[in-house]
């Protein structure tokens, strides 16, 4: 297969753009895109210090890796957060592997973990228990990345959340029936305590991430998280790859027919004012946290 743009040989099919990409246009094509989204939404202008949310997975190593070669020019600090949720047999080699692409590329890192955030590392939280580790795992890994870009003085949060991941919370809030969560996905308005998350990634499908990481000779450990077929979002994504391979384009529309639905409620819906919360202090809907309800819960 022969590159659309040159005589190269192809390494993509973008089925979803019917472009056939060779090493270097699918390069220039992703760090284009990329740019695009960050500029086009005001995601990082210049003075801004973003921590960077960096497992050491591969949607994460391309996100670092494409915000360094983007910002080279620019008056952006990058700082990376590495959260270590407890997960034996797992985490460990990822915690590795973000700290070895933090030195590759010069970025200051901070490893965070449960253990010190909450004095629980998440395989004591499942441990016999009839807990859904997905649920914990992202109430706590969210609030240890607020706290953490909080104390490294950071304007915004970025994470590495793809088209694939973006696609399957639309579809996960659509089957919870939750669309006031579904909403909250495109805050309106900057909340007292909570640092912005930004997601540069969005529009590129998870397939594009391991390939960058892969031009970047950035090989980042593949195995899954032990905890990660127990969600529903696994589910998803089965169902929502199938559907892809049989339509390519599913995920932008899903995306798309979200916005629109985001641009509709404009004005009938204008969000939740968030409190802060009595036990710890962090932004929540409620009087008390997410994480601190969690907290109480394990007590029982
Ligand atoms: S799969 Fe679930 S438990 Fe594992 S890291 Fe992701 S959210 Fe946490
Ligand atoms: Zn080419
Ligand atoms: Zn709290």
């Amino acid at each position: 297969m022969i590159c659309s743009r040159c005589s190269q040989r192809a390494i993509l099919s973008q089925r979803y753009s019917g472009l056939h990409l060779c090493q270097d246009h699918f390069v220039e094509d992703f760090e284009r895109r990329v740019a695009k989204t960050v500029r086009e939404n005001g995601m990082m202008p210049d003075g801004e210090r973003i921590a960077v949310a960096v497992s050491g997975g591969k949607d994460s190593t391309a996100l670092l890796l494409v915000l360094k070669k983007i910002l080279a020019d620019r008056d952006v600090e990058m700082v990376a957060v590495t959260v270590d949720e407890g997960i034996a047999g797992y985490r460990d080699d990822t915690v590795a592997a973000a700290r070895s692409i933090c030195e590759r590329l010069g970025v200051e890192q901070q490893i965070v973990s449960f253990q010190e955030e909450f004095g629980f590392k998440l395989d004591e939280i499942v441990d016999g228990k009839d807990a859904a580790p997905c649920t914990f795992c992202g109430v706590f890994r969210k609030s240890a990345l607020n706290r953490a870009a909080k104390r490294l003085g950071a304007t915004k949060v970025a994470t590495g959340h793809n088209l694939d991941d973006e696609a399957q919370s639309v579809m996960m809030n659509y089957l919870k029936g939750d669309i006031e969560r579904l909403l909250r996905f495109r805050p309106r308005r900057e909340q007292p305590g909570l640092v912005p998350r930004v997601k540069p990634l969005r529009d590129i499908p998870e397939k594009e991430t391991a390939l960058y990481c892969m031009v970047n000779a950035a090989f980042t450990e593949s195995r899954e998280c032990p905890y990660a077929q127990l969600s529903l979002r696994a589910d998803v994504r089965d169902m929502m790859n199938r559907i892809e391979r049989l339509f390519p384009g599913t995920r932008h529309s899903a995306l798309q027919g979200f916005e629109e639905i985001a641009e509709m409620a404009k004005g009938r819906w204008t969000g939740i004012d968030l409190e802060r919360c009595r036990r710890c202090g962090e932004p929540c809907v409620r009087d008390i946290c997410k994480a601190c309800e969690l907290l109480e819960r394990l007590k029982l």
